[in-house]
């Protein structure tokens, strides 16, 4: 068989899909997805749609003739179990060994569960799929008091929705600051005023011991809290076992070069479940975001229709809480200088990262334009952006795109 076998029918399988028929791809591409619902965005689940301003009939990727009109055999309700690399077959849930010419893994990445007593229980929510919001908004409806384990994107973007509602959120941080892996102290700090401005509790440098039953969350310095529903924002761990089963390289994802290869030479990976060659960090990384799933996916569709492309984007990212859109491009880790670009105190600045002298990522609290910007800085060969023009308000930063 000639045909291209997706796994996974979210943001990147649902691209690839898209994006292998618009250039030109003739060979049968087959969609395999573990939900039911139809693939959807995942977004404004923990935003707008928990909010319940944003209407789940917006949430589909694409209407409901799209796959049959574009000759994409998608199955939905249906996992895959194991890879058969000799054979060149995966077995299904339905009993099926399906044959691949070209196989791509787009699994993502599922909720990481710490391993506390009672995490299991009644009150806890995870929040990874439609489903997983659909119980949140259900257990919503009653409650007083939510605990968000966690103080990454999801949690605070699920605890701001919240707290919105009007319910009373205590977020539990282990580190000492908001989203500490992908953002520079500045907006820590500018984002843990904004929440404690809307009644949000944020305990930092402490875990949680145990939840019973009933909600009460114990704290390990000993706190307890009698919350309603608990939120896990710990964090996602990357769907990579069936690759690992099929003797494929995982390292925090699956392994593959800057064309999505694994070591087979017919199997890829796309999306959040991979560990890429990323040519814009110069190394392999694993990235968790829209742009990464969309952007993989244009470019492998690109190969498979016979036109090497390596990927090579910018990366950016977005996240809503309350009426602050923070987007971040490129990667802030391993700077050795950062500065403002207009007052934190107005609501609306940006922080530029620099190492050795070069720019190397921004973050934007109500700054699109200089988000905008960034991406097109970032893009260039070599950037040219200095510290002081970066804080400078005067300085146009179009002049650097
Ligand atoms: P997914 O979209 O997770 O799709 C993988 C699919 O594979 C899933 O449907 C899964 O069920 C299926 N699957 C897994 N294993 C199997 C199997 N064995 N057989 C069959 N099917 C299988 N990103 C942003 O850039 N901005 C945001 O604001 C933002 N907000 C988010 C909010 C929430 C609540 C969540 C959960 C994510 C958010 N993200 C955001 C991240 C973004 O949604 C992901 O980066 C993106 O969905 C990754 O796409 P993917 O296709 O790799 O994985």
């Amino acid at each position: 068989t000639d045909a291209i076998v997706i796994l996974g029918a979210g943001q990147a399988g649902v691209q690839l899909a898209d994006s292998l028929k618009r250039e030109g791809c003739d060979r049968p591409v087959i969609m395999i997805g573990e939900e039911t619902d139809a693939p959807y965005q995942r977004p404004p689940l923990s935003k707008t749609y928990l909010l319940g301003s944003f209407a789940e009939e917006r949430l589909p990727l694409r209407a409901p003739d799209f796959y049959e009109g574009h000759g994409i055999d998608l199955r939905l309700g249906v996992k895959a179990e194991a890879i058969d690399r000799t054979a060149k077959t995966i077995r299904l849930s339905t009993g099926e060994d399906l044959a691949f010419g070209t196989l791509v893994i787009a699994t993502g990445t599922r909720v990481r569960v710490p391993p506390i007593p009672g995490i299991d229980g009644p009150k806890v929510f995870a929040l990874r799929s439609l489903a997983d919001s659909r119980k949140i908004k259900a257990a919503l409806e009653t409650a007083k008091h939510a605990a968000v384990i966690g103080g990454g994107f999801i949690g605070l973007e699920t605890a701001s929705a919240i707290a919105k509602m009007g319910v009373k959120v205590t977020v539990v941080e282990m580190l000492d600051r908001l989203m500490r892996r992908a953002v520079g102290p500045r907006i820590s700090s500018f984002f843990h005023e904004l929440h404690a401005g809307h009644g949000v509790d944020i305990r930092y440098g402490v875990g949680v011991q145990s939840v019973g039953d009933a909600g009460t969350v114990t704290l390990d310095n000993g706190d307890s809290l009698d919350t309603d529903l608990v939120i896990l924002g710990a964090g996602v761990v990357p769907n990579c076992e069936l690759a690992a089963e099929a003797g494929l390289a995982c390292n925090n994802g699956i392994d593959t070069d800057e064309y999505g290869r694994t070591a087979d030479r017919d199997i890829y990976a796309i999306g959040d479940c991979a560990h890429h060659m990323n040519t814009f960090a110069g190394r392999r990384i694993r990235l968790e975001s829209i742009q990464n799933a969309a952007d993989q996916a244009r470019a492998l569709a690109k190969t498979l229709a016979g036109t090497p492309t390596a990927y090579s984007e910018v990366p950016w990212f977005w996240s809503d809480q309350y009426d602050a859109k923070l987007q971040m491009a490129g990667l802030s880790e391993g700077a050795d200088e950062s500065v403002v670009r207009g007052d934190p105190a107005s609501g609306s600045f940006s922080v530029f990262y620099f190492r050795d002298g070069r720019v190397i990522a921004a973050d934007s609290v109500r700054a699109p334009a200089d988000h905008m910007a960034m991406r097109r800085i970032l893009a260039k060969p070599d950037p040219a952006l200095t510290p002081e023009e970066a804080a400078d308000t005067g300085f146009d930063l179009k002049t650097r795109m």
